[in-house]
């Protein structure tokens, strides 16, 4: 697992399903400091976009979306260490207005067309794209390298998406110090927040209502101890899910009151989707809110509107179904609702007023707290625990932090039986030890299959990975070996069997069945993420010179209207001046064609020019 490098500065990042956002904790001022992007904004789209030109992340490629339906993909933590025919991605790939594939051993691949070509891209390859946007906007904050962070997790992520989100990082040299769950960050926010009121245990439930995903989370707080009692989730639950019921919604009322069919026609879904979502927000604060998209299809402006009523009407399962999984939660660590004392609000779509009535209702009343910014708390808690990874920092809140592990973690034993060595929501770090015997008489090697889930029937359960160790010499049955389980602060499972009568030990780090990025996959990623990035800085650099041509050949332009330059000017110098424009106007009018070192020339011949036009 990645140790820091340098001794360096480690941020916090939530790198979340629809915004991401970066926070790192400066000791120097003893707060944290929410990091804002280069439009001013403290959360970035995780969103990135290809053209004919160039390659967008975040705001930029947002905005472009509308008009690039097809080469803009979002979503993409979704995808994250799950199979093509993962049903959640057949289902997700239906609403995409981007291509989803079958890559190499079923892992799914966005297709894209950028500068003209395409090209493939595993969903490492997107979020180490966000990441890097992330880390760009760090460093031009603190003004240095940064090189260590600690990014969140929702808090179901399995065994693999936790190692995908990882290599996410390995691709583009950013070092994921430590992955924990997005909830237990914002509980650390929370409770920095309420540092001088927190006497005695309390317990938090944080109701972490995002753009993708949902997550409960009961953490109790003594002292400087954190400790995560449980979780529950939905990963398919959150404010995309909310456009998208909206968006079937005015599909319908167009088809039937228009008239108008846009269903199958992408970019007026996108264009809709984008409608529903500004939509949305003004809901919930006002309780009728206007639609309008000029041009929704050729020669129709289309006008709507819709009432609160109608938005909770159309949603109000989803909603309902928040709470459900509050009660879910609670049941599981066996916790009655009254002896919560703080139910926290986190994530955007922990706004909806009716999400915050039925929350409120559940807890009989209860105030709900929302002190905390619901889209900043995740990225203010990571950047807390990075600090607490940092060498040489002094000042750091001393929170001692426990999580727990979201699946129940074992071996199948005979008659495909579940053996649970790790119970779900057991405490992490930790490592259990347990012993089995050998089923036949004269076993030559012993298979030790590793899942994860709640069934009672193992192959029910996620197979992580499997191993074999031999016994020799064979033996009777009922030969005694040992497995041991270890899970590290990352929620990383790795396995080892030993043969207690002869020593033999055998030791893996689930890679698990899915598919996880081989290294000499990942190797060529470092290398096409370096490339894509130099690309980057080139077609930046080819902008800003163009800026610089075009602000010189209107200045020339503007001079050689004043009559006192333009007298003093010989018609040999003027031709030629003209000239040397008329070859820069060619530049930008087809900018794409052009060559970074012809620019420069022309850049130079303009500046000469200038030079002349001053001494004059
Ligand atoms: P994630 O962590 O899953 O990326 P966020 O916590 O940033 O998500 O929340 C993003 C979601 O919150 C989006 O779906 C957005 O539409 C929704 N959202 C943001 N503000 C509001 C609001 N005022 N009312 C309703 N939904 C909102
Ligand atoms: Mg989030």
């Amino acid at each position: 697992m990645a140790t820091k490098e340098n001794n360096e500065l480690v941020i916090g990042i939530d790198l979340g399903t629809t915004y991401s956002c970066v926070a790192v904790w400066r000791h120097e001022h003893n707060r944290v400091d929410i990091i804002p992007n280069d439009q001013g904004n403290n959360t970035t789209p995780s969103c990135v976009a290809f053209t004919n030109y160039e390659r967008l992340i975040g705001d930029a490629a947002a905005d472009q979306a509308p008009i690039n339906p097809e080469n803009t993909i979002f979503d993409v933590k979704r995808l994250m260490g799950r199979k093509y025919t993962d049903s959640l991605v057949q289902e997700d790939k239906m609403m995409w207005p981007f291509k989803v594939v079958a890559g190499v051993d079923d892992k799914p691949m966005v297709v894209v067309k950028y500068k003209g070509e395409e090209k493939k891209f595993y969903a490492e390859e997107i979020s180490s794209m966000i990441l890097s946007k992330m880390q760009t906007i760090a460093e031009a904050y603190m003004g240095k390298p940064v090189k260590n962070a600690v990014v969140t997790v929702p808090a179901y992520f399995n065994d693999s998406q936790r190692k995908a989100t990882i290599d996410a990082g390995v691709i583009i040299g950013l070092n994921i110090v430590r992955i924990i769950n997005e909830p237990t960050a914002a509980a650390i926010a929370y409770a920095l927040d309420k540092r001088n009121d927190c006497i005695g245990e309390r317990n938090i439930l944080v109701f972490d209502f995002g753009g993708g995903t949902f997550d409960v989370s009961l953490l109790t707080i003594e002292g400087k101890v954190f400790r995560v009692k449980g979780t529950a989730g939905n990963s398919h639950l959150g404010g995309e899910d909310i456009n998208n019921r909206m968006m079937k919604y005015f599909v319908e009322e167009l088809r039937t009151k228009n008239r108008v069919e846009i269903s199958g026609n992408s970019r007026a879904l996108r264009r809709l989707k984008s409608a529903c979502e500004r939509a949305k927000r003004h809901l919930s604060y006002a309780i009728k809110t206007d639609i309008e998209v000029d041009g929704l299809v050729r020669g129709f402006d289309w006008h709507a509107s819709i009432t609160r009523a109608k938005f909770e009407k159309i949603n109000i399962d989803l909603f309902e179904e928040c709470v459900k999984t509050v009660e879910e939660c609670l049941r599981d660590a066996k916790m009655n609702k009254s002896r919560v004392h703080d139910v926290v609000l986190v994530g955007g779509s922990s706004r909806i007023p009716k999400v915050q009535q039925l929350l409120q209702d559940f807890f009989n009343g209860k105030n709900l707290c929302k002190s905390i910014n619901a889209d900043e708390a995740v990225a203010y808690g990571a950047a807390i625990q990075a600090a607490m990874l940092s060498e040489g920092i002094s000042n750091v809140p001393p929170l001692v932090l426990k999580d727990v592990t979201p699946f129940s973690l074992g071996v199948s034993t005979k008659g495909d039986i579940m053996s649970v060595l790790i119970p779900r929501n057991n405490t992490i770090p930790v490592t259990k030890k347990r012993s089995y015997w050998t089923c036949t008489d004269g076993q030559l090697s012993i298979k030790i299959k590793v899942y994860e889930g709640e069934r009672a029937k193992a192959s029910g359960n996620n197979l992580l990975g499997s191993f074999s160790i031999s016994i020799f010499p064979p033996a009777l049955r009922g030969h005694p070996f040992d497995i041991t389980f270890a899970l590290n602060e990352n929620g990383i499972l790795s396995v080892s069997a030993e043969d207690k009568a002869t020593g033999n030990e055998k030791k893996i780090t689930i890679t698990n069945d899915k598919g996880r990025l081989s290294s000499a996959e990942i190797d060529r990623m470092i290398q096409e993420a370096r490339q894509y990035k130099s690309e980057d800085e080139k077609f930046i650099r080819k902008a800003n010179a163009l800026n610089d041509l075009d602000r010189r050949v209107y200045r020339i332009r503007s001079a050689l209207n004043e009559e006192k330059i333009n007298s003093k000017l010989s018609s040999k110098e003027k031709q030629d001046i003209n000239l040397t424009i008329c070859r820069a106007t060619e530049m930008l009018d087809c900018l794409n064609q052009q060559d970074i070192g012809a620019i420069g020339e022309c850049l130079k011949e303009l500046k000469t020019i200038l030079d002349r036009i001053m001494a004059l």
